[in-house]
């Protein structure tokens, strides 16, 4: 595309910091918009200088007035730990938020791209998913701030793009991981890394027979690039890597490859946990001509490397 203004929100997280990178390389006029809940200044600071860049702090649930062709609404925490720690403010930031962009999108005239989530889809009874599932979510759970929110959100990409032709794309993102993404984070592969290298025990939820599917950053964001070029298809697209895998074998394979000799420790399995996620991405395959192309183990190891040198830092 030819060089466009950006706006990123959420942009000084693990995903969001990314999008900025190949953004800004690409010669686009970036602004990255965040209140930096759980985002980091550490992650966009070697942007900062540039001419084609530029940080608001600015929190998504108040309206925003600037001038935009394009949007990525990336802003919300994505951790359930993270995100049930305040869960009003979750539910607030995704759908106030979505809301506030939406309005942007609107008078601007802008594409807006929604980072959805394969949690709309709960703890679902097909597998592997497709977009046309309705999903199995419990609306009260602990999980629902950001399963309803993000499922909200969906709903009023929809509305805005037939009500007042807003010009909308979804990606439902399964779990994805690598550089950057917090220590502290809280999802399972920062914690299985940092605690493998540490030599803590490896916290193993439930019996750890649940599965996920865990998609590299790299393969992530050219995935979410693809689908805002898209001319056509507003989605939802799952963009995720259908390799499935248990979380025992996960914390099995983060201990061979950091050669750890942590011991696995049990805890119970938090309420409403989904079983089993592995994305169908067929329909990503043929409207957008992606996949995934980084083998788990590969990107493994590019995320051990950069939590040990954080931990050296
Ligand atoms: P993250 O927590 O690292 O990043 C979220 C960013 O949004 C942070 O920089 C945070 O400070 C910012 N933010 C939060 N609330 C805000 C608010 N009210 N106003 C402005 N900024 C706010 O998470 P991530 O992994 O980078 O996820 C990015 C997006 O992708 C999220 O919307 C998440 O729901 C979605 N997603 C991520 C995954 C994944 O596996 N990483 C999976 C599914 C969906
Ligand atoms: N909004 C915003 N930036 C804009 C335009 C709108 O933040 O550039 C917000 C605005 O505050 C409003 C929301 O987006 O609350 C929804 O906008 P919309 O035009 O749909 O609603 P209305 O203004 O008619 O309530
Ligand atoms: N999990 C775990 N140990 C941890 C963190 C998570 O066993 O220290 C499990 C969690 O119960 C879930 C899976 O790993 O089954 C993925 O959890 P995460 O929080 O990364 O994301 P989710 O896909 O559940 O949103």
């Amino acid at each position: 595309m030819n060089a466009q203004s950006v706006l990123i929100t959420g942009g000084a997280g693990f995903l969001g910091s990314h999008l900025c990178d190949r953004l800004v390389a690409a010669g686009h006029d970036v602004m990255c918009v965040d209140n930096f809940h759980t985002g980091s200044k550490q992650t966009i600071h070697h942007l900062i200088g540039k001419v084609n860049f530029e940080v608001i702090r600015h929190d998504v649930w108040l309206p925003l007035y600037v001038e935009a062709d394009r949007v990525f609404n990336m802003a919300c925490p994505a951790s359930p730990v993270h995100y049930q720690s305040d869960p009003v403010s979750t539910v607030k930031t995704a759908v106030l938020g979505a809301i506030n962009m939406l309005g942007l999108a609107k008078r601007c005239g802008a594409r807006i791209l929604q980072a959805s989530t394969s949690e709309v889809y709960g703890d679902a009874q097909q597998h592997p998913q497709r977009e046309t599932y309705w999903g199995n979510v419990n609306p009260n759970g602990p999980r629902a701030c950001y399963d309803e929110g993000k499922r909200c959100a969906e709903t009023l990409f929809f509305d805005y793009h037939r009500q007042h032709g807003v010009d909308i794309r979804i990606a439902r993102i399964f779990n994805t991981y690598g550089p950057r993404m917090r220590p502290d984070d809280g999802r399972v592969v920062s914690n299985f890394i940092m605690q493998a290298l540490h030599g803590e025990p490896i916290t193993l939820y439930g019996d750890g027979s649940q599965t996920r599917s865990f998609c590299y950053v790299d393969d992530l964001v050219e995935g979410l690039m693809r689908l805002m070029n898209h001319e056509g298809e507003p989605g939802p697209f799952n963009i995720g890597n259908p390799g499935e895998i248990t979380i025992r074998e996960l914390a099995e394979m983060v201990l061979r490859l950091t050669g750890s000799r942590s011991r696995i420790q049990y805890r119970p399995l938090p309420p409403d946990d989904p079983v089993q996620r592995r994305p169908d991405i067929a329909k990503a395959r043929e409207h957008l001509d992606w996949q995934p192309g980084v083998a788990l183990e590969d990107g493994l190891k590019e995320t051990i490397a950069y939590f040990k040198k954080v931990v050296n830092q």
